[in-house]
């Protein structure tokens, strides 16, 4: 028998596991069996239509992302069991930084094993005390734990509401450097920052902008570059981060792109890049060969587009309320959080797969399913799914048409 208090413990996490279960806020795990893609296979053995991953572009099953990994497991093998600067840096993790550099407009790069970490690792290295971080509401959980680490003063606008930022760039109005932050586009409500507001602010207070733009490297702007080209900002943003784990192939990795001198002293100091592994060869060759695909054609973002245009159009037609916008994240509005879960089950139950969204998470009164659309849906696979929300509108008399 353990000591009392270590048992203490474990009936703390036992009761506390229970209130989430409680509360309806219990998070559980869906099996896949198949690759991810526009459908899937669940261990129950349906299969289902996906409207829920980050595969904006199609690729993370595709079969030319598994053949470029391959690829680049055989030049570079498996791993480095290195940190990048022991012996952890391979021909292929520079080329990629080049080309991220390239893509984005920006004069150098840095890899992460994920965006949370290039996040994490961003604010610490280059701001202090005398410094603030001005960052939007709503910004991504590891932008808020980055700007937790540094000793820079913390300050919040509120979300994408341009006149509260100028208040608290006036309210910091002392500090040696001011940071803008924001996420590039809102993970809830598919939002685009407006960036060249932003940008004009910047200006006018001498402050620095940086943005996260994981759900916009890619495919957002007409190349694909994010939504500093949607917005005609290119190089008037200072930092761009982003995700190699969602339209660029799906597998994992982030990255910090900015100025030379800002990646020289993220190289020198940034933790999560000092004190954990290289991303893997196999990664950072196939994110090379995508990015290489996506400055050759148009192809999968004009399908992206057209995908999302399509969608958008056809569930306002049915009568549902959507979020309004351009963004492949769409929004469809229930309000009610018991419904929103009643629904998403039976549009599971229908063969289609999305999430539904409730308080915490999104504000009260505002639950939602969030439909994700990729360049892989075929057309075919659009009408079923919007069939099928045409059903379960129905039976929950949800539609007025
Ligand atoms: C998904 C996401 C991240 C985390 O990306 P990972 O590479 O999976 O760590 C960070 N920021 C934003 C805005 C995201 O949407």
């Amino acid at each position: 028998m353990a000591p009392a208090a270590k048992m203490h413990f474990y009936a703390e996490l036992d009761d506390a596991l229970r209130g989430l279960r409680d509360q309806g806020l219990f998070k559980s795990e869906r099996v896949i069996v198949s690759r991810q893609g526009s459908e899937v296979v669940c261990d129950d053995g349906r299969t289902l239509i996906n409207l829920c991953a980050n595969n904006y572009l199609g690729l993370s099953g595709d079969e030319t992302m598994a053949q470029a990994a391959i690829h680049a497991i055989k030049q570079y093998g498996y791993g480095l069991s290195s940190v990048r600067f022991i012996c952890g840096t391979q021909t292929v993790h520079k080329q990629l930084e080049r080309a991220l550099a390239d893509f984005l407009g920006m004069e150098d790069a840095i890899l992460y094993a994920a965006a949370f970490d290039a996040n994490g690792g961003l604010f610490e290295p280059l701001f202090d005390e005398r410094d603030a971080v001005i960052s939007d509401a709503l910004n991504h959980a590891s932008i808020i734990d980055g700007i937790r680490l540094c000793k820079a003063d913390r300050l919040r606008y509120q979300h994408n509401d341009m006149a509260d930022l100028e208040a608290q760039l006036q309210a910091a109005a002392g500090k040696r450097h001011r940071l803008i932050v924001t996420d590039g586009v809102f993970s809830m409500d598919g939002t685009i920052a407006q960036l060249d507001k932003i940008c004009d602010l910047a200006d006018k207070y001498g402050a620095l902008v940086m943005v996260d733009d994981s759900h916009a490297t890619g495919f957002m702007g007409t190349t694909g570059r994010g939504t500093h080209e949607l917005h005609g900002v290119m190089g008037r943003v200072d930092i761009v981060t982003g995700t190699l784990g969602k339209a660029l192939g799906g597998a994992m990795g982030g990255f910090t792109a900015a100025r030379r001198e800002v990646i020289d002293m993220l190289r020198q100091k940034s933790r999560p890049y000092l004190f954990s592994n290289t991303l893997a060869p196999a990664i950072a060759g196939a994110s090379l060969s995508v990015l290489q695909r996506l400055s050759a054609s148009s192809e999968l973002r004009d399908r992206l587009h057209a995908n999302t245009a399509y969608f958008r159009d056809a569930i306002g037609k049915l009568g549902f309320t959507i979020k309004p916008g351009t963004h492949p994240i769409v929004p469809v509005m229930l309000f009610d959080a018991p419904l929103a879960q009643q629904f998403a089950r039976r549009l599971y139950e229908l063969g289609v797969l999305v999430t539904g969204f409730f308080y915490p998470v999104v504000p009260m009164g505002q639950a939602r399913v969030r439909v994700q659309i990729s360049a892989a849906h075929t057309q075919d696979q659009l009408d079923r799914a919007l069939e099928a929300f045409a059903q379960v509108g129905d039976e929950l008399s949800l539609l007025y048409r």
